[in-house]
């Protein structure tokens, strides 16, 4: 198989939508965004042996790529509409791609998202995706806009994509993780959800939102530097999913707190909001937590039961870090 036939294989398979003029096939795709909302536009790159591993699942990773991208439009509020997929693939291996395509266009089917464009070139394995969603302007979450004295929330359970990577790596930390649990955790890992209802629902009560990727107290602390604020969070106030139960808190709260790939939101909002967020939530069928507050005064401390501050060995994951540059006070 060529580029071309690679290529062919992809636009077969792509859904259509009204706003899509004009799709794979041209030079550019032609889109019709919505009158008085803005474009939201997000990209991210996955490269083998740093996002995905070689003997990863094609399904999961092409679910992945679109996933991490959709993700960053629920922490903007937006509706994702389109995706442009760059692919640098080491062989035209027509059953990893076909793998691949599954796994990108089922998730992509259940956001209504349709992909309209690309590029296809023989290199390592590489993947590009951009994603465009749409959000009125002035209703975007944004990172810049907590205020001191609103609630943190975050949704769902994190920590469980990180005992899911435990599990994958063979880390003796995840020894003590029950046998039933073990395939959802890895599924956490491999396909997460992006929390697009969530985000939505939140537009108009939420100040600022962001997706955990790089690990809850790593992300928490880009709202706040964005927002010249401060934060104190509650690790008791973080949900123990039964799969996590039996993990002795210090290891369960280095994954709730600094594991990344969760995908969860988290966002603040005004105290006098509190009853409206979580019939928002519900409404989407999340479950979704108040774990702390925002404060004035800079930097995240992360509270034990006990009320002392509780110091992680890192917050989360920087590619290119020297050494773990902590976010939060001494
Ligand atoms: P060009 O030479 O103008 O870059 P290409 O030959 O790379 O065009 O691509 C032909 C068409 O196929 C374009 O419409 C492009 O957007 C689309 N395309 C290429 N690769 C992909 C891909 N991996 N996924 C979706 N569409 C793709
Ligand atoms: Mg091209």
């Amino acid at each position: 198989m060529a580029e071309f036939d690679l290529i062919a294989r992809i636009r077969a398979r792509a859904a259509r939508r009204e706003d899509v003029l004009l799709g794979i096939g041209d030079d550019a795709a032609l889109l019709q965004p919505p009158a008085g909302q803005a474009l939201a536009v997000s990209c991210d790159v996955l490269n083998e042996g740093v996002h995905f591993l070689a003997s990863d699942a094609p399904f999961d990773i092409g679910w992945k790529a679109l996933a991490v991208n959709l993700s960053d439009l629920a922490a903007m509020g937006a509706t994702p509409a389109w995706a442009v997929l760059g692919l640098s693939l080491p062989d035209a291996d027509a059953g990893w791609l076909d793998g691949f395509v599954d796994g990108f266009l089922t998730l992509a089917g259940q956001h209504d998202v349709a992909l309209v464009g690309g590029d296809t070139t023989r290199g390592s394995r590489a993947i590009a995706v951009t994603v465009h969603g749409f959000v009125p302007a002035e209703a975007a979450l944004r990172r810049d806009a907590a205020r001191p004295g609103d609630d943190v929330w975050v949704t769902g359970t994190p920590g469980e994509a990180a005992a899911g990577l435990a599990i994958a790596l063979g880390d003796t930390a995840a020894d003590a993780i029950p046998q039933p649990h073990r395939q959802a955790l890895l599924a956490r890992l491999r396909r997460p959800t992006p929390r697009i209802a969530v985000g939505r629902a939140l537009r108009g009560l939420a100040h600022a939102a962001i997706d955990v990727s790089d690990g809850l107290l790593a992300d928490l602390g880009h709202v706040l530097a964005a927002s010249g604020v401060g934060a104190e969070l509650r690790l008791e106030a973080l949900p123990v999913p039964p799969a996590l139960a039996t993990i002795d808190a210090e290891t369960r709260w280095r994954w709730q707190a600094c594991g990344g790939d969760d995908y969860e939101l988290c966002f603040s909002a005004p105290v006098a909001r509190r009853d409206a967020v979580a019939a928002a939530l519900s409404s989407c069928a999340t479950e979704g937590r108040r774990i702390g507050t925002i404060v004035a005064s800079p930097g995240l401390r992360a509270l034990a039961p006990d009320g002392r501050q509780w110091h992680p060995p890192r917050a989360g994951y920087q590619h290119f870090a020297q050494e773990p540059s902590p976010p939060w006070p001494d």
